[in-house]
Parts: structure tokens; sequence; C-alpha cells
């Protein structure tokens, strides 16, 4: 998804997501959260989710970018606590244009492609990682590990050693 669009898509899932907790935390839902706390109490090997999904589907591609996955969840029959489960926006560069998906997605295909650093090639477009696929970077922060750095100079990570190779990469 070309940055742009994306920005925009972000801005709306920004938006659901301060309306849908305030939502799930709301009196309107006591009932729903009782009844997923005393369940749990029952069931305790079980847990229980509401959740909220934005999602954009694309209808040449026939794939869908998960934008924003959260809900509030039970266990064991505490009260119900909020809970996230989508993935970090990543940044690519493909075939020169710059292109945003959650970073388990193909930015081009969209399809499901985890751990691009071990699979280099995409299983549905076999787009790949160094050829038509750089990672787009422009800040030092790792885009693997999140949390440490690495600069043009030093391209291995600092903290989980997530390494990359020059041809992997935009700055920018
Ligand atoms: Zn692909
Ligand atoms: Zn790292």
């Amino acid at each position: 998804m070309q940055r742009r669009e994306f920005e925009e898509w972000q801005r709306l899932s920004e938006l659901a997501y301060v309306k849908c907790e305030a939502f799930l935390n709301s009196d309107a839902l006591d009932e729903v959260r009782k009844g997923m706390q005393e369940l749990t109490a029952k069931y305790p090997r079980h847990s229980v989710a509401l959740d909220c999904h934005v999602e954009v589907c694309d209808s040449e591609k026939e794939e869908v970018l998960p934008l924003l996955r959260f809900g509030i969840t039970a266990m064991e029959g505490k009260s119900p606590y909020i809970h996230h489960a989508d993935s970090t926006p990543q940044r690519y560069l493909v075939n020169g244009a710059i292109h945003v998906v959650p970073h388990d997605h193909c930015p081009n295909c969209w399809g499901i492609w985890d751990f691009k650093f071990k699979n280099k090639a995409c299983s549905h477009c076999s787009f790949s990682v160094g050829k038509e696929v750089r990672y787009m970077l422009d800040t030092d922060i790792c885009p693997y590990c999140e949390r440490g750095k690495m600069t043009s100079k030093s391209l291995t990570c600092d903290d989980c050693g997530f390494q990359l190779l020059p041809s992997e990469v935009a700055w920018g």
C-alpha cells in the first residue's frame, strides 16, 4: 500500500481504536464483561476475547491487510482487560515506490510473509528482499526487534544481532 494511502487508513484505524476502546470499557458492555468473567471462572481451561478489527481488502489482490486488532479478553474468572494483536507497520521500497504494510505481510501482494530475515522471498508472489523489495529505514531503530540500533555503516543490530545487507536497505 502506497505510503500516503496507508496514512489515511491509519488515521481511520486510530479513530476506530479510540471509539471502540471507549465502547469496550463502557457501561453498555457491563453484562458482556460480567458474562466473560463468569464463564471463564466456570470453564477455567478456556479464555474468551471480544475483538475489534480494521482490515483493508483489495479486490484485485484478493488479500487483506489487518491494520487494527485489539479487544478485551478474559480468563480464569478475572476481570476482562484490553489486549493487542496487531503487527507494527513497516516501510519498504518496492520497485522504487514507498509502500507500508504490517511487518508480517508482503508489501507487493499483501500475502502473509513473516520472518523476512529468514525467508527472503514471498511465498505468494516471489518478490524478495534485496531484489524488488528493500527495507526503508529513516531511523537507526532495528526493523526486526524495534529496540536495538543499526546505522548505514553498521547494518547489524546492537541488541538482537539482526543483520541486513546493503542491497536490502534504502535510507530516506
Ligand atoms: Zn508477495
Ligand atoms: Zn534488533
